[in-house]
């Protein structure tokens, strides 16, 4: 193996230090903690495994962490109706909802209803615009996983390419805005683009994030370059898999994130992150969201 390993444990580790001081801070200047809130439609197993995790890390930094679980058959008016009772609730100062919804639900009613100001994970059509336009906003917190991956491994972006492989309302699309942002020059695959490995092959930097397991190969990487693996597949066995096919890929990438091990490490910290922020912001009237410079181009 030649690939240095991103080590998302580790770099969680310094994350979660610098949040306990984050959220230390904020319930000594607000009298209490940041509220999270978690809005889930019938109970889903694979969403128990985050949750209990979510639950460890809010516990850790001092967040208070609520669950309502509405009943399998609500309809889009009971969402609308749950997500609204937070949004009127002090002490929430962050709304995740559990995705994807049942398929009588539509995703729209959660981006149209959800407050802005609470919508930590970044779906809501305000945060998608903000994102878009380049204005502080939230964002998902898998794609902050990512940025922050890059961030603490020192991998710069600004006039690198950066390929994004999957293209979701979720991961890729918000992604690719995030690290355009950074003045990285983007490309987006996804499932329709011919010749997968003439474009990954150009990176710098490499995300994949589609959920086929072995997707990329080490001769789909250019040598040294730096791979993000967002992938997470329970293969039959009940082993946790990635995208990549990490001995071809770790022979050829300068740096590699495994899964598990990986961005999957962090994104439950880039949503704590988030309702702090909230927080400060509902409470201390600070800017909404990552507090990026609004910049035009
Ligand atoms: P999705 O199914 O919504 O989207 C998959 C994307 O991959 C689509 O854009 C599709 O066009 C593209 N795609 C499919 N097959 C392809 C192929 N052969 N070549 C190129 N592109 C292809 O999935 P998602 O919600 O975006 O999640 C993607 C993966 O990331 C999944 O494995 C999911 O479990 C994982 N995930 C991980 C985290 C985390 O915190 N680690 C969070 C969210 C999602």
């Amino acid at each position: 193996m030649s690939a240095r390993l991103l080590d998302g444990r580790r770099i969680a580790g310094e994350a979660q230090r610098d949040l306990v001081a984050l959220a230390t801070a904020s319930r000594a200047r607000y009298g209490r903690p940041a509220g999270l809130a978690i809005v889930r439609v019938g109970k889903d197993a694979s969403f128990e495994v985050y949750l209990r995790a979510l639950q460890r890390a809010s516990e850790a930094i001092g967040i208070a962490l609520s669950v309502v679980t509405l009943a399998s058959e609500s309809d889009n008016a009971a969402l609308r109706a749950g997500i609204e009772a937070l949004n009127a609730d002090e002490s929430v100062h962050g709304i995740l909802m559990q995705l994807p919804l049942p398929p009588h639900l539509s995703q729209r009613t959660v981006a149209e209803a959800m407050d802005p100001r609470k919508d930590v994970d970044g779906i809501s059509l305000r945060s998608a615009g903000n994102l878009f336009l380049r204005f502080p906003s939230f964002v998902p917190s898998t794609c902050a996983a990512v940025i922050e991956m890059l961030d603490r491994s020192g991998i710069t972006l600004a006039g690198r390419h950066a390929v994004v492989v999957g293209a979701s309302n979720v991961v890729g699309k918000p992604l690719a805005f995030m690290l355009l942002d950074r003045d990285a020059t983007v490309t987006v695959c996804h499932i329709y683009t011919p010749d997968l490995g003439a474009w990954t092959r150009q990176a710098d930097v490499l995300v994949v994030a589609v959920g086929k397991p072995g997707l990329l190969t080490g001769e789909m990487v250019r040598p040294g370059a730096a791979v993000i693996d967002v992938g997470t597949t329970v293969r039959a066995d009940g082993a946790l898999v990635g995208d990549v096919d990490f001995a071809t890929v770790a022979l050829v990438a300068g740096a590699l994130s495994p899964v598990p091990g990986g961005v999957g490490q962090l994104t439950k910290l880039m949503l704590l992150r988030q309702t702090l922020r909230a927080q400060q912001t509902l409470v201390g009237g600070a800017t909404v969201g990552n507090g990026r410079e609004v910049r035009d181009g």
